[in-house]
């Protein structure tokens, strides 16, 4: 094993700290802050390859969104709304820029994975992605980061079999929405469950080609590390191995934290850590271990920084 094969970049930008959002939201700059912080004070840092972002450009936008939605969004956020029509998602004047560096840097991430200069990568950016469907911004997200990003690994990386693993708290709606009938693209998600969106029964499968490539495991209120890990041993795990995926992505949101304000569950930092270490079990058996992992939610500011920590620790094993 060479030293390369630990190596693990990272990936922020300053853009996305002027998402501005208001006063009381949860979905803050401070959240990158903390991670950045936390990461610097406990040293692992200067153990990452700081890959430099870009800016996405409408048309990476257009591998996912439809057309008039990136118009209203655009036309919304630069005359100064204070929130998008199609959902909530509170925006600033440049939040555009903030959304579209954040489309970017997961793109600049799966790059840097697919060429070989980093094993895996971790993406601090926001605004968060994986409620933003093809027609509509919502639950604090604009455009699909992790979406986008796995259409780009498709055409640009060719890499043809995409797995998305999101644990975030809340179902990616967004996300499942894009490739519900799609065969290219395995969703699995763990999510609390009934919760917002609403969406995430384990009734939503897919259609079509796509059929029983959706994989939803809802958990109840209060689940804590061992319903997380077990829904992946029992419920991914199978499926990705029968699925055998050429790249991982993981919508990593932290806010099953147990402290954190949204979320309702009990899942420790070294829940994460362990979480991760089995995402990238799959990758390391399936497809060289290439995993880029990109922030969702996760709105306690301690736990998420610890939460995040950790996780990059085992992205680094
Ligand atoms: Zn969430």
């Amino acid at each position: 094993m060479s030293a390369n094969d630990h190596s693990v970049g990272f990936v922020t930008h300053d853009a996305c700290l002027r998402h501005l959002t208001g006063p009381g939201h949860p979905e803050r700059p401070e959240r990158l802050v903390a991670i950045v912080e936390r990461l610097q004070d406990s040293g692992l840092w200067d153990s990452l390859t700081h890959t430099p972002a870009r800016q996405a450009s409408l048309a990476d936008i257009a591998l996912v969104h439809s057309q008039r939605y990136i118009q209203t969004a655009c036309h919304e956020i630069t005359q100064g709304r204070p929130a998008l029509s199609t959902g909530d998602t509170a925006v600033c004047p440049d939040s555009l820029a903030a959304a579209l560096w954040a489309v970017g840097g997961v793109m600049t991430a799966c790059d840097a994975v697919t060429a070989g200069e980093v094993r895996r990568a971790f993406c601090a950016v926001r605004p968060p992605g994986h409620h933003a469907t093809p027609d509509a911004g919502m639950g604090f997200c604009v455009f699909n980061n992790v979406a986008i990003a796995a259409r780009h690994v498709q055409q640009a990386r060719g890499a043809a079999k995409v797995l998305i693993v999101d644990w975030d708290v809340h179902h990616g709606n967004g996300t499942q929405d894009v490739f519900y009938d799609d065969a290219s693209v395995l969703y699995f998600s763990v999510h609390r469950w009934p919760f917002y969106p609403g969406s995430g029964a384990e009734a939503e499968t897919g259609t079509g080609d796509g059929e029983g490539l959706t994989v939803n495991a809802p958990l109840s209120v209060g689940a804590g590390d061992s319903h997380f890990r077990r829904a992946l041993e029992s419920v991914l795990l199978p499926a990705a191995r029968a699925f055998g995926p050429e790249f991982v992505l993981i919508s990593a949101g932290f806010d099953a934290h147990v402290d954190d304000p949204l979320g309702g569950m009990n899942v420790t930092p070294r829940g994460f850590g362990e979480l991760t270490q089995m995402v990238c079990e799959i990758a390391d058996n399936c497809c060289d271990g290439r995993v880029v992992s990109v922030l969702e939610g996760g709105y306690g500011l301690a736990g998420l920084a610890e939460s995040v920590e950790t996780h990059i620790r085992s992205l680094m094993a």
